[in-house]
C-alpha cells in the first residue's frame, strides 16, 4: 500500500475509485483476468465501512459491516475464499421487547402484542413475500409493477394496508431493525428487492436463519484486509478523487496533487459521493438523476462493553427491540468465548440525524444513558 502523496503520476490498464469489500473485489478480479490495476482511495486506510477495533487479547469490536446471513451468501463465500471462517451470534434465551418504557420478554416469530396487530402484521407481511417475488433480484426496475412500487414508501403503503397501531409499529420496527433507515426514507420496491437479497422478509432481522446469523472469526474488516493483500502493491491512500476526464480511449482520474491515467475507470463509491466528482465530458443526463435523486442513510451504531454479558446468565439473548426509544435495536456482539460482553445498538432516522449533532462527549453519554435503558437490567455503566 502506498501514500499517493509518494506516487503522484500513476498509469495502468484500469483505474478503481474506493477501497473498500466493492473496489478492492473488482481490483482482485480485473488482476486475475490479466489487467493492470491502481485502486485510489481517499482515507489513509482501507475498507471503508468495514472497520475493526482492538479491545484486548486478540479479539475485536466491529464499528461497520458485522453480520452476514446463510453460508451461501456472497459474504460467507468470499470470507472463506480466504481462509475466514464464522461464528455464531449467540441466540439463545428471551428477547426482549421495549414498548414505552415497559420490557417484556419474548420467543418464536414475534413478540408478544395484541392478537389483532398481530394478524394484521402477519397479513401485511405475508403480502409482501408474495410480491418480492415478483421482483428480480438484478432488474427490480423491470418486476410489473416497479413504477408503482418505487413511487411509493413502505410508510405510504403501511398506512394504507395495516390497520392497526400495534400492526404498524411493528411493520416500523421491522424496517428500522432490518435495513437500519426510517420507512418514510425508503420505497417499497427497494423493500421487496432487499428482502430478496436477504432470503426473505422476516429474514433481515432474524439471526438463527436470518441475515444476523453469523459473524466472521476476527471481524469482516479482517476479511477485506485479507482481499486486499493481493493488490497491496497496486492501492493507493489518501487519494481523494475530485475529477474524471474521459474519453472512448483514456481516463483521466485526479484529485489534490495527483493524477491516474486509465483505459478505464471503476467507481465503487456510494452513488450519492459518486455525484460529487466533476466529470468531463458530464455523465448522461439519466446517471446523473441518479445520483441526484439517491441519499444516504441515516444510522448510527455504537457499541457498549461489560466485564460480562450479564443478559446471558439471566436467559436473555441479548436482543432487544423498542417502539419508545430513539434505540431501535440491540444486539448481542460479544467474541465468540463470550469475553467481554458486548452490546451493538442501532440508532436509525431523524434521532439518528439529531445525535450525529452532539460532540462526540455528548453523543458517548446519550448511548450510555440509552443502552442501560433497552438492557433487562440496569447495569452501573458499561465499561467502554
Ligand atoms: C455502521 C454500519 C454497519 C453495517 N453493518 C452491516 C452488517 O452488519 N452486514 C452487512 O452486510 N453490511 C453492513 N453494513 C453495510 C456494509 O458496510 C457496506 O454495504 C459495505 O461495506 C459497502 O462496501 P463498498 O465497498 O461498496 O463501499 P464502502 O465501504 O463505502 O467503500 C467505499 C470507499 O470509497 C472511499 N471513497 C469515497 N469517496 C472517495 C473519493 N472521492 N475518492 C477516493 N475514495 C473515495 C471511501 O473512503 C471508502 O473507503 C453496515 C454499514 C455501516 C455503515
Amino acid at each position: 500500500m502506498h501514500d499517493i502523496s509518494d506516487n503522484p503520476s500513476i498509469e495502468a490498464d484500469v483505474i478503481i475509485i474506493g477501497a473498500g469489500f466493492a473496489g478492492i473485489s473488482a481490483a482482485r478480479e480485473l488482476k486475475q483476468a490479466g489487467k493492470t490495476v491502481a485502486v485510489l482511495e481517499a482515507r489513509k486506510r482501507l475498507g471503508g465501512r468495514s472497520l475493526s477495533r482492538p479491545i484486548g487479547d486478540g479479539k475485536v469490536v466491529e464499528l461497520g459491516c458485522e453480520f452476514h446471513g446463510q453460508p451461501d451468501s456472497i459474504s460467507a463465500v468470499t470470507g472463506r475464499s480466504v481462509g475466514i471462517e464464522a461464528h455464531k451470534v449467540y441466540d439463545e434465551g428471551y428477547r426482549l421487547i421495549d414498548d414505552e418504557g415497559k420490557l417484556s420478554r419474548w420467543k418464536g416469530a414475534a413478540p408478544k402484542v395484541s392478537p389483532a396487530a398481530l394478524v394484521d402484521f402477519g397479513q401485511a407481511a405475508l403480502r409482501i413475500e408474495r410480491m418480492r417475488r415478483e421482483v428480480p433480484q438484478e432488474a427490480p426496475w423491470k418486476a410489473p409493477h416497479a413504477v408503482q412500487w418505487d413511487s411509493e414508501t413502505i410508510w405510504s403503503w403501511t398506512q394504507r394496508n395495516i390497520r392497526t397501531k400495534g400492526g404498524r409499529a411493528l411493520m416500523k420496527l421491522m424496517i428500522e431493525a432490518g435495513m437500519a433507515a426510517s420507512p418514510s426514507d425508503v420505497s417499497l420496491l427497494h423493500v421487496l428487492n432487499y428482502a430478496n437479497g436477504t432470503g426473505g422478509f422476516r429474514a433481515m432481522t432474524t439471526v438463527t436463519g436470518g441475515t444476523l446469523e453469523n459473524r466472521f472469526l476476527g471481524g469482516s474488516h479482517g476479511v477485506v484486509m485479507r482481499l486486499a493483500e493481493s493488490v497491496a502493491d497496486e492501492t493507493y491512500v489518501g487519494a481523494e478523487v475530485r475529477r474524471i476526464e474521459h474519453t472512448d480511449d483514456y481516463v483521466k482520474v485526479s484529485g489534490p496533487g495527483f493524477m491516474a491515467t486509465g483505459r478505464r475507470v471503476v467507481v465503487t463509491i456510494p452513488v450519492p459521493l459518486a455525484g460529487r466528482i466533476e466529470y468531463d465530458p458530464v455523465l448522461p443526463g439519466y446517471r446523473d438523476q441518479l445520483s441526484q435523486r439517491l441519499t444516504m442513510g441515516s444510522a448510527i451504531k455504537y457499541l457498549a462493553l461489560y466485564d460480562e454479558p450479564f443478559w446471558r446468565a439471566e436467559g436473555l439473548t441479548g436482543q432487544v427491540i423498542s417502539h419508545s426509544s430513539p434505540v431501535r435495536a440491540v444486539l448481542d456482539s460479544c467474541p465468540p468465548d463470550g469475553t467481554p460482553g458486548v452490546l451493538t445498538a442501532f440508532v436509525t432516522g431523524s434521532p439518528a440525524r439529531e445525535l450525529a449533532r452532539l460532540s462526540p462527549g455528548e453523543r458517548r453519554a446519550w448511548c450510555w444513558a440509552n443502552s442501560s435503558a433497552s438492557t433487562a437490567r440496569r447495569p452501573d455503566s458499561p465499561t467502554t
